[in-house]
Parts: structure tokens; C-alpha cells; sequence
């Protein structure tokens, strides 16, 4: 099976599942002419993020990674009047694509788009009030000091999500090394017998290639 056939399952059970949307529609094509690059989730994936904020009845959403803020619009869509996400990111260019983007879906005044090094930033914030889903999907050789930063925020009960732990499969294969498998390795490690979650890997192939997220909840 190549990505091209991964691609046409995405796009036959998107064309049942997704309403065709101009606004993230247009988020990607005012990415993309910003010169940002094409690393944002897939949209079944933007979806499930989206069903997974409402069926926890998401309030407050923490993302580490904004990009252009395409995840961040789904993910923005779930929260119910009065909801708050907070999204951190590193490079401002990126920060403000995202605020374009966000104002156009009509999200500005519930979002707030903290821009520097995220590990500085969630420092910074406070886990009171908890967050009820954090959406980690950054450099990848950090995964492991935000998911302790998202353990310390979210509330018991709460779900963390991290992105591209599969790698093609690349993860699982003791032959290959770099710094983001590294990060995923790492990550997978701290997790192991730590008893303040309890979690899976769901994959997440498609459009996007042979991937996964990882899925936990803090106990
Ligand atoms: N979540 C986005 C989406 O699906 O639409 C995609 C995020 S993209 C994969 C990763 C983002 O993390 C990039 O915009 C990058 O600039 C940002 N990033 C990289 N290192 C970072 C850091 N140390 N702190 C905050 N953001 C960082």
C-alpha cells in the first residue's frame, strides 16, 4: 500500500464524514502562500480532534505547536461559549498566519496564540483551572519535557494527545536513529510504568502518510 492509496481512503471516507469547509479550506491555502510548510494535521485527523474536545466536553485546550492554526481550528470549534485554548509557538510568522487564520474562522477572542520556546511558556502557565486536553505537536525531541508540563496542567481525567509517534514505522526500527525517533523513544520510555497515565497508540495513516498519535489520560 503506498501513500497514494492512503490518500484515497482519506479522501473516500471524507467525502461521506467532512462537509466541504472553506474556512480551513483557506486556512491551508494562506499557509501555504506565507511560505509555511505543509506539516499541518490531515483533516480526519483535524476531525477526530475535533469529536474528541466535544465528546470530553472540552473546555479549556492547551496546544503545543500552532503552525498556521489549522489543528487549532478544529480543535477551536469544539469549545462551548466561554471555552479557552491557549496554543504555543515559537516562530512568529507562524504566530501570525495563525491569527489571520483564526480570525477568519471566527475564534480570535477564544484563543490565544503565546508565542517563544514552549517550554518556556508552559512554565508560565498554572493548572488552575486545569486544562481538560492538551494537543502536543512540536519539535519532537522535547516530547517528553511537555507531556510531564501537560501531566502537571491537565485534570485527572483529562486526555494528552501527541502527534507522529509511528514515523512510517520508523520509531519501532532499532537500525534507524535521529533526534525526533529519539524524542518519540524517549517519550515512550518516560511513559512506561509511570502511573500517573495510562495510555495507547492509535495509527493514524492516511494523506499524511503512516503515523500515529499517541493517546493518554492522567489518572
Ligand atoms: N499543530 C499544527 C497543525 O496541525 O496545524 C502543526 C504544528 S507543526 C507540526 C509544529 C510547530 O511547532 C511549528 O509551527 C514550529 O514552528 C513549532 N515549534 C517548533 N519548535 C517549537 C518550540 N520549541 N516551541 C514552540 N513551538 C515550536
Amino acid at each position: 500500500t503506498t501513500l497514494e492509496d492512503w490518500a484515497r481512503s482519506d479522501e473516500y471516507h471524507n467525502s461521506f464524514l467532512l462537509e466541504v469547509d472553506d474556512v480551513l479550506d483557506t486556512a491551508l491555502v494562506n499557509s501555504t502562500a506565507k511560505g509555511l510548510p505543509d506539516i499541518a494535521v490531515s483533516a480526519a485527523q483535524g476531525k477526530f480532534l475535533k469529536l474528541l474536545a466535544s465528546s470530553t466536553a472540552a473546555k479549556r485546550i492547551l496546544e503545543v505547536g500552532t503552525l498556521g492554526g489549522y489543528s487549532t481550528i478544529w480543535l477551536g470549534r469544539a469549545l462551548p461559549e466561554g471555552g479557552k485554548l491557549i496554543t504555543l509557538e515559537l516562530d512568529s510568522k507562524h504566530a501570525e498566519v495563525a491569527q489571520e487564520n483564526l480570525a477568519r474562522a471566527g475564534l480570535s477572542s477564544k484563543v490565544e496564540v503565546i508565542l517563544g520556546p514552549a517550554i518556556e511558556s508552559l512554565a508560565k502557565l498554572q493548572p488552575e483551572p486545569p486544562f481538560d486536553l492538551v494537543f502536543i505537536d512540536a519539535d519532537k525531541p522535547s516530547n517528553t519535557q511537555y507531556f510531564i508540563e501537560a501531566k502537571r496542567l491537565v485534570r485527572k481525567g483529562g486526555v494528552i494527545i501527541v502527534d507522529n509517534v509511528v514515523r512510517n514505522g520508523s520509531v519501532s526500527d532499532p537500525a534507524l536513529s535521529d533526534p525526533s525517533l529519539e524524542g518519540v523513544r524517549e517519550l515512550l520510555k518516560a511513559i512506561q510504568g509511570d502511573k500517573e497515565v495510562d495510555a495507547t497508540t492509535i495509527g493514524t495513516t492516511g494523506e499524511k502518510g503512516y503515523d500515529g498519535f499517541l493517546y493518554a489520560i492522567r489518572r
